[in-house]
């Protein structure tokens, strides 16, 4: 992995456009099935790159991320390179505008390489959900690399990109960076701009970076934050400082232990290896404070209602008019719609679609969209309440280590379960993140979540740096 101090030190010794070369050369080299199979880029943007990268070379473009190689996970647009959202419903699809956090990216002279492989419009939790091919784990090339993010950590894991962009809905950037070995963050709802997304549950959705270390998340997300008037659901309010905040110590920060998330179904040596994180925190002079979420256990059934409900009206634009290919076979307006939707979707996206409208049916609506709509209040309820005994919480960010390709495909409720750790922040809105903390015993890596409350970023990456430089 490659950490941006490290790529800027070697734009400034050479320059971007060799160090963009050198990038694209080592996914020639290891991405594809000649190399080690890890599929994680679905298109590179080659010209656009190298356009960039001789606007740093000549000095007219600088900024945090001057010449720094950078990849955009494929359900954010760019302009002249296919998006997919991993969807073959959207095949050939050429978006007219950059998502904005492309542009911002841009602006502080990032040299985006191309467009990355994730589940299929972001849904699943394992990148096997793609309909261009699952993405193989970097650090054991056997397993998952997690999802729906899964190709955006495998690029950061295997130094195909310094760093990359990933959304997280339930988890989708939390996930795969544990799973991986990365840092990766989400931010509070709101924080990030959502315009150029490709929606999946739009009250839920967020972007945000993964990177190879904690002081490169705080500089990606110092781009990437702040108000956008192309996305209404921006928070207009002043993005703190995030790489400044890592200066200051830890000491007399109260860290909150969530009970809820270490009961059964925990792994061992992920348990093992938070439990050392909170022992190293109280050691700088943290204060570890035990909370309650008491509404945790109902997160997986009220997201899973709620996401498919709002996935279920966002992907109705699908249909064969405006976006992608089109069915050949169908002879009416609705029969062409119909086989559009058919041949295009996955069998997980067409399963969600199903959940997502039953639960919005009229007679069904009160006992299950309604429902999880007042289960996301309690369980932000419970967030708000632990918030005012603890600056950040601490807990895992899955149950179990990266599990094998083809482990879970055969049974989603498996699969949903993965999410247990994640989802309530989703539904909350407040921030978290990832950050790498050892290993399994089989050599398998773990993160630990941090999570910060509304806008706490700039604490919560504190937190995160020191249990980065615990693992040193
Ligand atoms: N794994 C969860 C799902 O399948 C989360 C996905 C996401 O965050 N995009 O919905």
């Amino acid at each position: 992995m490659v950490t941006i101090e490290a790529a800027k030190a070697a734009v400034k010794a050479g320059s971007a456009t060799e160090l963009a070369e050198q990038h694209y050369g080592l996914i020639a080299a290891e991405d594809g099935a000649n190399g080690k199979g890890i599929n994680s880029f679905l298109a590179l943007s080659r010209d656009r790159a190298l356009a960039q990268a001789a606007r740093v070379d000549s000095g007219e473009l600088t900024g945090p991320l001057a010449g720094v190689p950078i990849g955009i996970k494929d359900v954010l647009t760019m302009i002249g390179v296919p998006a997919t959202a991993g969807s073959k419903i959207l095949q050939g699809y050429m978006p007219p505008y950059d998502a904005t956090a492309v542009t911002k990216l841009e602006a502080a002279g990032a040299v985006l390489l191309g467009k990355i492989n994730c589940d299929e419009f972001a849904m699943g939790s394992s990148n096997e959900n793609s309909a261009y091919g699952p993405v193989k784990n970097p650090r054991a090339l056997d397993r998952v690399p997690g999802g729906s993010s899964g190709g955006s950590a495998a690029a950061v894991a295997a130094g195909f990109a310094v760093a990359t962009l990933g959304t997280d809905t339930g988890g989708s950037i939390r996930q795969p960076a544990a799973f991986c070995g990365v840092v990766g963050l989400l931010p509070t709802y709101g924080r990030v701009s959502r315009y150029g997304l490709i929606a999946f549950a739009s009250s839920l959705d967020r972007v945000g970076p993964f990177t190879a270390n904690v002081a490169d998340a705080a500089t990606m997300l110092s781009v990437l934050a702040g108000k956008d008037p192309l996305d209404a659901t921006s928070a207009d309010r002043p993005v703190d400082d995030y790489v400044g905040a890592l200066a200051k110590p830890v000491a007399g920060l109260r860290v909150g232990v969530p009970e809820e998330y270490f009961g059964e179904g925990l792994d061992d040596d992920i348990r093992i290896a938070i439990e050392k994180v909170l022992d190293g925190l109280k050691a700088q002079g943290c204060i570890l404070v035990k909370v309650s979420l008491p509404h945790t256990k109902y997160g997986i059934p009220a997201y899973y209602v709620l996401a498919t409900a709002e996935a279920s009206a966002n992907l109705q634009r699908m249909d064969g008019v405006r976006f992608g290919p089109r069915s050949k076979d169908g002879n009416t307006l609705s029969s062409m719609y119909r086989k559009t939707r058919e041949e295009g979707f996955g069998p997980e996206v067409k399963r969600r679609i199903l959940l997502g409208t039953y639960a919005l049916s009229a007679g069904y609506y009160d006992a299950y969209y309604r429902k999880a709509q007042q289960i996301r209040t309690l369980v932000t309820r419970d967030f708000l309440q632990a918030y005012e005994q603890c600056d950040v919480m601490i807990g895992p960010v899955t149950p179990t280590p990266p599990f094998k390709l083809g482990e879970k495909t055969d049974d989603p409720l498996q699969m949903y379960l993965a999410d247990v750790y994640s989802v309530a922040a989703s539904l909350a809105g407040i921030c978290g993140m990832s950050v790498p903390c050892g290993t399994t015993r089989d050599g398998l890596p773990i993160g630990v979540q941090v999570m910060g409350p509304h806008f706490g970023e700039a604490t919560m990456l504190r937190v995160g740096l020191a249990v980065e430089a615990m693992q040193a």
